[in-house]
């Protein structure tokens, strides 16, 4: 196995472009599970950790553009104001060694259904900052997932950076594993309020072989928000929609049954977690964080 250290991004640009086969090193925290327990044997790595500018973010505009590698220790410590959805989810990654080490370019490349800032970057509003010598592309994170571990990289790009809608309204995440730490998601789900555009997206992780938005859970709400002119008197919901949120969000997932849970329970703890997440998200926008207020 060769070993390439690229000191500059241009330098990695080229060294994609000529070993296309070479896989990337970020934290490592998937590569190296690989290859350690045998399960993949490059002909070449692709070491990312000299690249200074994957480590870095910019907060200027209306998005924040999150270098590729910045691990998730620095996404809770820096950016809960501007990204709180991705910031609660990347607390419940791994362990403190992990988040010191595992970044979102990473869980972009490994591309599982169940990597926690999936559905986090869904909910935001995200695009793929993927580069090559042939040039710049942004792809909406939506478009990224392409299949079980699979991606719309093409073999010479790599992952510059990811561009995040810095919030707007209330975001929300919520895990369920078979512990409170160290453990891959049986299924997740994020929300994020968008009181400008007065729209609500979503993000379901680990019940469908990609992550997934629950769009006509989103749509359902806003037409919901809009009629009730409840984004303007930010007055109570009715149990009758976050009921019909729950079960829009629970009918977008296409689960599997696996060791870490069935299909049917998939379905039905990302009902509860919708109806949870938003009784939360509600509850801040009325300005109310006590978390049981937000539904009538
Ligand atoms: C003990 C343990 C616990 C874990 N717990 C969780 C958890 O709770 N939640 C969770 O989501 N994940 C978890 N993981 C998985 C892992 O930590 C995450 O997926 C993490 O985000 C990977 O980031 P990384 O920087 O370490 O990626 P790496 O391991 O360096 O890379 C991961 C993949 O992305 C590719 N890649 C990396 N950077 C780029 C780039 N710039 N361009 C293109 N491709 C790139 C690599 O080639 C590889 O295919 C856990 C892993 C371990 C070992």
């Amino acid at each position: 196995m060769d070993f390439l250290r690229p000191a500059s991004w241009a330098e990695a640009l080229a060294a994609k472009a000529e070993h296309p086969s070479a896989v990337p090193l970020a934290g490592g925290t998937d590569v190296m599970v690989e290859i350690n327990f045998d399960h993949r044997r490059p002909e070449y790595l692709l070491d990312l950790q000299r690249i200074g500018e994957l480590h870095t973010w910019d907060a200027d505009g209306p998005d924040v553009r999150l270098g590729a590698a910045v691990p998730y220790t620095r996404i809770i410590d820096h950016l809960a104001d501007e990204l709180p959805g991705l910031a609660l989810a990347a607390r419940t990654v791994g362990s403190p060694q992990i988040r010191n080490r595992g970044s979102v370019g990473g869980n972009l490349g490994a591309a599982s259904p169940a990597g926690d800032s999936h559905p986090a970057l869904l909910a935001a509003g995200a695009e793929v900052e993927a580069e090559s010598v042939r040039g710049t592309r942004l792809i909406p994170v939506e478009e990224f997932y392409t299949g079980v571990k699979r991606n719309a990289l093409a073999p010479d790009e790599l992952i510059r950076a990811v561009r995040i809608r810095k919030a707007t309204g209330p975001q929300q995440f919520s895990k369920v594993g078979t512990r409170n730490a160290m453990v891959i998601a049986v299924c997740a789900f994020g929300i994020a309020l968008h009181p400008g555009s007065r729209t609500v997206r979503t993000g379901i992780g680990s019940a469908a072989p990609t992550p997934v938005r629950a769009r006509a859970a989103e749509e359902f709400l806003a037409a919901a928000l809009d009629d009730g002119r409840l984004w303007d008197t930010r007055g109570p919901l009715g149990p009758a929609v976050a009921g019909e949120f729950a079960e829009l969000a629970s009918g977008a997932c296409n689960p599997i049954d696996d060791v870490r849970g069935s299909a049917a329970y998939r379905r039905r703890a990302v009902g509860v977690m919708a109806r949870r997440t938003l009784g939360w998200v509600w509850g801040a926008y009325r300005g109310n964080e006590g978390r049981g207020a937000a539904c009538a």
